[in-house]
């Protein structure tokens, strides 16, 4: 029937232009080999990171957090908690109840952050958390409270101690002046003082990653790192004390947040960057930072499907060669937009008034092509994302002298969430890269806002424990 030959004939040109496609998306496509490859250099920063003498020049940071100890389930009280670096900027009350071993979030607020504050003074946008903190406060009645606070700040910091903690410098479209070098907790506790309406108590500074394997520490006891892949991309795991060599001591273990995202800021991953991935940097506001964040993370997937949608119609080989006024916007392709065409079942549908809403015209091999950018796009992000992962557990493994181990990662993030399948890809090639690990992945409940919490929670205890 003349549908069987239409249908025939647009599997024909498909498969023709995709042949031609293929040659763009080539440097996208990762063997294992590559990825083996690129988890050992990562493994190389990562103990250059850690060095008393190397750490000062080293692109992935490892920072000490001060968190020594997961949740032992004896952690009780009210806490406050704030989040702040991923999707929304939000304010939460937190019960952490010791009979049940669970924590609670009582109530949260979501609070915008225009994007005037974000690239605005350090003051504005600390004067702004205040003033989101104050409206809360009323709306729960406890102002009169002087609440213990866990402040998730998902930004690469020097922790000094628990309550310490110095931006390095800021990622993921912030660029607040005055912030970069100084102590943000007190940079939140100055702003609460200029307002005198209301006062905190101790503060616990949590990295996401942090927060997210605590969360899940009070349920699973070997739940020993935390991973994000959302707006950014970071993972921290437990190390062993006598390997974190910037912190006095040698016993136990402590918390090291690996900034895994700047992994490449010393040009080490030139081999791999595109000239789509080198256009994202340059255009970004912070170039030549965060290089592997940038090929990976919610913040940036988006924009790199879009320069490439760009350069195959300027090529002629989509929508006809003809681009429009949205598609030549940096930005407006979004990344939940690669989440929803790559979608099982509506997936094409979607694609389809994705294409339209951005004023392109598509017939049905435009739609199958675009959607082929996406998957090669989304799963470059999730394999990377596996090599890094793997370097992490081989690292545990090894650390513990052990032929197998079995352990837990806490994860969060929009991408991780939201995408169909990029869960069940990174998965799949971790189990390649570490043969001998088996992994669980729990999705973390909230563990920038409860697991603030629960970081706070076991720092009293340890306060409290250390004076009996
Ligand atoms: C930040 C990390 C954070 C990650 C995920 C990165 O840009 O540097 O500190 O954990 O984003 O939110
Ligand atoms: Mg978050």
């Amino acid at each position: 029937t003349t549908q069987t030959i239409a249908r025939s004939y647009i599997i024909f040109v498909y498969l023709s232009l995709s042949l031609q496609v293929k040659k763009y998306l080539k440097p996208f496509l990762l063997s294992q080999e590559k990825l083996q490859e690129i988890s050992a250099r990562l493994k190389k920063n990562m103990i250059q990171g850690l060095g008393k003498h190397t750490h000062h020049k080293a692109p992935v940071k490892m920072l000490p957090t001060f968190v020594r100890a997961t949740p032992d389930g004896t952690e009780k009280g009210d806490f406050l908690a704030l989040d702040l670096g991923g999707t929304n900027f939000r304010v939460l009350y937190v019960r952490v109840m010791e009979e049940e071993q669970k924590v609670l979030k009582m109530d949260s607020q979501i609070c915008a952050i225009p994007q005037d504050i974000m690239r605005g003074t350090g003051e504005q946008l600390f004067d702004h958390i205040a003033a989101c903190l104050a409206d809360f406060l009323d709306s729960q009645n406890l102002k009169g409270q002087t609440l213990p606070l866990g402040f998730t700040f998902s930004f690469p910091c020097e922790q000094i101690e628990i309550d310490k903690s110095i931006l390095i410098h800021w990622t993921k479209g912030f660029s607040c002046s005055e912030v970069e070098g100084k102590d943000v907790v007190k940079l939140l506790r100055d702003a609460i003082h200029r307002r005198a309406d209301y006062d905190i108590g101790s503060v616990a500074m949590v990295n996401d990653t942090v927060g997210t394997m605590m969360s899940c520490g009070y349920k699973d006891q070997s739940c020993e790192i935390g991973m994000i892949i959302g707006t950014g991309t970071n993972a921290c795991y437990m190390e062993e004390m006598k390997n974190v060599k910037r912190v006095e001591g040698e016993d136990g273990r402590m918390c090291i947040n690996t900034e895994w995202g700047g992994f490449g800021d010393d040009g080490s991953l030139e081999d791999i960057q595109t000239q789509f991935d080198v256009v994202v940097d340059k255009t970004s506001i912070n170039p030549g930072i965060h290089i592997f964040e940038k090929m990976i993370s919610g913040m940036y997937l988006g924009e790199i499907v879009r320069l490439l949608l760009v350069k195959l119609t300027e090529d002629k080989l989509l929508f006809k060669g003809k681009t429009s006024e949205a598609l030549l916007t940096p930005g407006r392709f979004e990344t939940r937009f690669i989440s929803e065409i790559e979608e099982q079942d509506r997936g094409l549908k979607n694609c389809q008034n994705i294409l339209t809403e951005l004023g392109l015209k598509w017939d049905s091999v435009d739609v199958r092509l675009v959607r082929l950018v996406c998957d090669t796009v989304s799963i470059r992000s999730a394999h990377l994302c596996a090599a890094a992962l793997a370097t992490i557990v081989n690292r545990i493994r090894e650390n513990r002298g052990l032929d197998y181990l079995k352990t837990t990662v806490g994860v969060d993030g929009t991408v991780y969430r939201k995408h169909p399948n990029f869960s069940d890809k990174l998965q799949a090639m971790v189990h390649r890269l570490a043969p001998n690990c088996s992994i669980t992945f729990l999705v973390s409940e909230d563990g920038s806002g409860k697991g603030a919490a629960m970081v706070t929670a076991v720092a009293q205890r340890q306060a409290l424990s250390h004076l009996l």
